[in-house]
């Protein structure tokens, strides 16, 4: 959303947003609720680039919020096209601000991967993004913005779609949700929308890599599917998969998915569970894993490791695999074995990786200090 213009944009903002926006523009309250309601269907729900085509406002508003706003998305560096036709975006939020969002179109279903963060907090050991320093968290704006150009480039507004594209919303690009949690929640409040995106609130999943204390509020105030990034059935192996595991292991970890508000054998609780070879792939793993999640209903999707430069496991070998799956599915839990989608373009799970990188405090100070220099007179 750097865009040309120093306007701001206003895509991504809720309905009392807009009206304070206005109300802040000295336009009285009673027409600022009314002006906030029609503005937020035309951006959100149609799509809407430009102010001049809000055809049930009057011309004057049109030319009004021309003059003082706009209606940019995040802008696009790249597109890439997986020969299996993922799609990924790489956008710009800002010089430096990059951040990437996937497209997974499936026969029945399209699921649209979005990111919560430009950089990650947690290193866990298998996942690329880990190896990205946290640059910074995604305003509501921007994770909304990723809706919004992935419903651009596909024609995903009513008036373009003959049916809907994206039918799902994953926050499982980069970053971790529940480390930006009120703009990941004010963000999917408008994404689940009836007057927003419109997208159903069991069609959106929140994916953590378990971070405890946000999880009941995560239920409580989303109130989307849960996600959670498990890897292993042990705390030793967890410990260094995952690092978030020190912090918080896994039986405060079970204990919060087990209270997870609305579980039923409908309403089910992912595991996530990447498969490392010689890692956390044996049966004895696979027994563990069931022991652990008896009793929630869950479903637990088995990951093929996607790899990447440098990265330090490799795949499990697809009978074992299978095996693992066999014996999770024997206990009566479903195992999906996720097919990897994307890997060509780099768009697969833990994949997702941008070159930004945070400003160190050291080279903004020099930077700064030389233009102080600069201005001195000679
Ligand atoms: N931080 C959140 C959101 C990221 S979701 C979370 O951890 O859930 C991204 C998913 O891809 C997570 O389940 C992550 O563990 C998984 N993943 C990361 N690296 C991977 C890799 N190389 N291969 C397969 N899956 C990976």
């Amino acid at each position: 959303m750097s865009g040309a213009s120093d306007h701001a944009s206003l895509i991504g903002s809720g309905r009392k947003q807009l009206q304070e926006i206005l109300a802040g523009e000295g336009i009285a309250a009673k027409e600022a609720q009314m002006r906030a309601r029609q503005l937020q269907n035309w951006i959100h729900v149609h799509g809407a680039r430009d102010f001049a085509h809000m055809t049930s406002l009057v011309k004057g508003f049109r030319a009004f919020m021309t003059e003082r706003f706009t209606l940019a998305r995040p802008d696009i560096v790249t597109e890439q096209i997986s020969a299996d036709g993922t799609r990924k975006w790489l956008l710009r939020a800002g010089p430096g601000i990059e951040f990437e969002t996937v497209f997974i179109p499936d026969a029945h279903r399209g699921t649209l991967c979005v990111s919560s963060q430009v950089g990650c907090t947690l290193n866990c050991r298998f996942c690329h993004t880990g190896t990205q320093k946290l640059v910074r968290n995604l305003t509501q704006a921007e994770i909304v913005g990723q809706v919004m150009v992935a419903r651009d480039a596909l024609g995903d507004w009513p008036s373009t779609a003959a049916r809907r594209q994206i039918t799902n919303v994953v926050m499982m690009g980069m970053g971790e949700p529940l480390y930006n949690f009120e703009n990941v929640k004010d963000a999917l409040a408008i994404v689940t929308d009836g007057d927003g995106l419109a997208l159903s609130r069991r069609r959106v999943t929140v994916s953590t890599a378990g971070v405890v204390p946000m999880i009941p509020r995560a239920g409580a105030e989303i109130g989307s599917a849960l996600a959670i990034s498990l890897h292993a059935a042990r705390d030793d192996v967890r410990d260094v998969l995952v690092p978030l595991n020190r912090k918080y292991p896994l039986a405060e970890l079970m204990e919060a998915a087990r209270a997870y508000p609305g579980l039923s054998n409908s309403r089910r609780i992912t595991f996530e569970y990447v498969m490392l070879k010689d890692v956390n792939d044996s049966l004895a793993d696979a027994r563990d894993l069931v022991r652990l999640v008896r009793g929630i209903p869950t479903k637990i999707n088995l990951i093929p490791f996607n790899p990447w430069p440098g990265a330090p496991y490799e795949c499990s070998p697809w009978e074992r695999i299978e095996k693992f799956a066999e014996i999770v599915n024997r206990a009566g839990y479903a195992s999906p074995v996720r097919t990897p989608r994307g890997r060509d373009i780099m768009a697969a799970c833990g994949q997702l990786k941008s070159e930004s990188v945070r400003e160190r405090a050291s080279a903004r100070h020099a930077q700064m200090r030389s233009a102080e220099l600069a201005r001195m007179p000679g």
